[in-house]
């Protein structure tokens, strides 16, 4: 029987469950929840050990076809996946590099646009293309972006027929790098909108965009946020991937992960109760270490959101951490919705013991200021030439923190973007100016559309009315 999908907030003894397309095309649950499955599909030793042959597009499609269930005709989601990893520099996808005797980077930058993000979004985007193109339906996407999911997902739908896609985001508040990411893309289905104002602005013009009936009708208004499932299914593949290429499932594994919205370490978990063999699972948290005090102490509560140097993970409330607690709350819907009430209203998250000692079990966490930060980025050039981003520093960190802690598995930090993402880091801390890729080396070069708009929302939404295709059933 194919896995279906609930809301981590359905209260309803039977929850109404609903199938892959739809959860890919919905993104959020209508009460406001999280879609998770409605259980997980499991992995024997030889499914195990026979990933260690496979080509990474074709791991995507067994993996991602285990929760896609009838979704895509056979061939369909390999063909998905070929297509999804083609432009990527590298023939592993994800290779892993080894940087201490027992600590390995696993290199998740080698995509369009040099972050994590690339890996699942590049299939996402395929997957819309293949649904809606069956559903004879088109979608307009509008989000806004503080830097990398903007223009991972611009590179993701540029070009693709069912899709058009408006991306704001906040005018001369995001480095050059990430705005010629977005204002460099050709295709006239993308579309990057610089708003007057702050991320905050942009992300409320897209809730009053969303709020705007007839715009939503007309034009089929679709989101792209980091709570699909799609794009945690996506996110679980390359550590079955890493873990093959280092011995297992013989061999247990360690993973640590630079985290913000909790969507990348989730899917490392989920990757575990799926049968891989993980030993500690490990999150690195910057200055913003909500989560890393959770673990800690059991308290979660929100405190502002401080600039650093990993801006990918100055966030506070990890949207995805809500999957988690469904399931540390043994998946009851009702008590995760009022957990979540009650910290909207307070700023923190209701005391449960029992809950937090699971979560602890599961997760270890530590947290790396920006000091540490740039120590780890000298070190880790000075001992083995390699240049690494504020992020991944986080990764490895945590890593070593971690190891001087014990356990004897290999421990895979993950390198979530390339450090020429983040240039003027890694110079201050390498004297050493990080080269962008041949492929972006012109990105400097190259001509940008930009477009500026005022702060109000019927003048956005007056543009992406001139400039979306069309919404709705086509044909
Ligand atoms: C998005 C991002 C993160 C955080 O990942 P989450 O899934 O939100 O925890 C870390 N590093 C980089 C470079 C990112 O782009």
């Amino acid at each position: 029987m194919a896995v279906r999908y609930l809301s981590t907030r359905d209260a309803r003894a039977t929850p109404e469950t609903q199938r892959f397309e739809d959860v890919l095309l919905a993104g959020l649950a209508a009460d406001g929840g999280l879609y998770v499955p409605d259980r997980l599909p499991h992995l024997d030793r030889t499914a195990l050990a026979a990933h260690a042959a496979l080509p990474y597009p074709a791991l995507a499609a067994q993996i991602v076809g285990l929760f896609a269930g009838d979704a895509f005709p056979p061939g369909a989601l390999l063909d998905a996946a070929q297509a999804a990893y083609r432009g990527f520099r590298h023939a592993a996808v994800s290779p892993l590099v080894q940087i201490d005797q027992r600590l390995w980077l696993l290199e998740l930058f080698h995509g369009p646009t040099l972050a994590f993000k690339d890996l699942a979004l590049q299939l996402v985007g395929q997957l819309f293309d293949r649904v809606l193109s069956r559903k004879a339906e088109r979608v307009t996407i509008i989000g806004a972006t503080s830097g990398d999911t903007g223009s991972a997902a611009l590179a993701a739908c540029s070009g693709r027929e069912a899709v058009d896609i408006f991306i704001l985001y906040p005018h001369n508040r995001i480095s050059e790098v990430q705005r010629r990411q977005m204002t460099t893309v050709a295709a006239a289905n993308a579309h990057a909108i610089a708003i007057d104002g702050t991320f905050d602005d942009c992300q409320d013009l897209v809730k009053a965009l969303f709020a705007d009936a007839q715009l939503c009708g007309a034009l089929n208004l679709a989101a792209v946020n980091s709570i699909n499932w799609a794009r945690i299914a996506a996110q679980t593949v390359y550590y079955f991937a890493a873990a093959a290429a280092l011995g297992g499932p013989g061999r247990p594994v360690s993973f640590s992960v630079p985290t913000g919205n909790f969507g990348n370490v989730y899917a490392g978990h989920i990757a575990r109760r799926m049968g891989l063999s993980v030993e500690r699972l490990v999150i690195g948290t910057n200055r913003n270490d909500i989560l890393a005090r959770y673990i800690a102490s059991g308290d979660m509560s929100i405190a502002p959101v401080e600039p650093s140097l990993s801006p990918s993970m100055d966030i506070q409330v990890s949207s995805n951490f809500e999957r988690l607690l469904f399931e540390l709350k043994d998946r009851n819907g009702a008590a995760v919705a009022d957990a979540i009430a009650a910290f909207r209203r307070s700023g923190a998250l209701p005391r449960a013991e029992r809950e937090w000692r699971a979560a602890r079990g599961l997760f270890s966490a530590h947290r790396i200021d920006d000091t540490q930060t740039m120590d780890i980025i000298a070190r880790t050039y000075a001992r083995s030439g390699m240049l690494i981003d504020p992020h991944t520093a986080v990764a490895v960190g945590a890593a070593e923190a971690e190891l001087a802690d014990g356990g004897g598995a290999p421990m895979v930090a993950l390198a979530c973007a390339h450090p020429a993402k983040f240039p003027d880091a890694v110079e201050r801390a390498t004297g050493v100016r990080p080269a962008l890729p041949a492929a972006l080396a012109d990105l400097f070069e190259r001509r940008e559309r930009i477009t500026v708009l005022p702060n109000d929302k019927a003048v956005v939404a007056r543009y992406v009315r001139d400039h979306a295709r069309r919404g709705g059933r086509t044909g």
